[in-house]
């Protein structure tokens, strides 16, 4: 069974200001078959964590450990993190003007697998994947993130999650900024990638909407670079009712 693990992260972002600690020792383990959710307030370090399992040159880790299957992750590049089988979708995905979706799904397919996918294969599964995700075929020939809706963009994010098929994906607001149509097939592509053998994700939220359509195992609530409480499913439903309120108010 395939593990990621979180040891005591502490990280830094680089700011003008210098540099400024929004991790404060986070602790946490996903075990292939499992579905883990990070909900927290805004600002509470959720993409940090994110970015910081990605290899995001702007944030350094000052202590703890990041291990995939006890490789050390933080020691590799960040093409390195995809190749040993982690996948992270971002909050704010970059424009690639010029690259198209299809070059783009089988260029990173390549990088990731060693070789190139086999052209007959290939094209179905990316045909599929699109269909499933209520793209149209033509969507392939776009530029990368140029010009595309929110939904667009987190569509093609979950095209990739199925067709780069990782071992452990995490998704950061794959929620925001969807319709409920939207949503349910975001979800739905979640769900086949997880449905799979030995599959992992850290969903990362604000919202308890999309853990209507994608049940956690676990949830964990993020507050002020911290872990604050961890449950199951039931916290979230806790959340929904009371919100973030007991976690940040400051008590006098
Ligand atoms: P969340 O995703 O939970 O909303 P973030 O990880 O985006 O939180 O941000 C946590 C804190 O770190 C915020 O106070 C934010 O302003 C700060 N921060 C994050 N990234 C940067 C950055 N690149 N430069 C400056 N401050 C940052
Ligand atoms: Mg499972
Ligand atoms: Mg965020």
């Amino acid at each position: 069974m395939s593990t990621l693990e979180i040891k005591d992260l502490h990280v830094s972002v680089d700011t003008e200001d210098g540099a400024k600690e929004i991790l404060k020792g986070v602790t946490l383990t996903i075990k292939g078959g499992e579905t883990h959710a990070i909900m927290g307030p805004n600002g509470s370090g959720k993409s940090t964590l994110a970015y910081s399992i990605a290899g995001h040159p702007k944030y350094t880790v000052t202590a703890g450990t990041v291990t995939l299957d006890g490789e050390d992750v933080l020691a590799m590049s960040v093409d390195e993190r995809a190749r040993a089988g982690l996948f992270l979708a971002m909050q704010y995905p970059v424009e690639v003007p010029g690259v198209s979706v299809a070059n783009f799904l089988r260029t990173a397919k390549t990088a990731i697998d060693g070789e190139a996918p086999k052209l007959r294969t290939w094209v179905k599964d990316v045909n599929t994947a699109l269909e499933q995700l209520d793209l149209d075929a033509s969507f392939s020939q776009r530029s990368v993130n140029e010009g595309f809706s929110g939904g667009e963009k987190k569509r093609h994010e979950i095209a990739q999650l199925e067709l780069l098929d990782p071992t452990f994906a995490v998704l950061d607001e794959t929620d925001s900024g969807l319709d409920i149509d939207a949503l349910k097939t975001v979800s739905e592509g979640v769900n086949r990638f997880r449905a799979k053998e030995d599959r992992g994700v850290l969903l990362i939220t604000h919202y308890t909407r999309i853990l209507r359509y994608i049940q956690p195992d676990f949830v964990h609530v993020f507050v002020a670079g911290r872990i604050a409480e961890e449950g199951g499913p039931e916290l979230a439903e806790q959340l929904e009712a009371e919100g973030y309120d007991k976690y940040t108010k400051v008590r006098a």
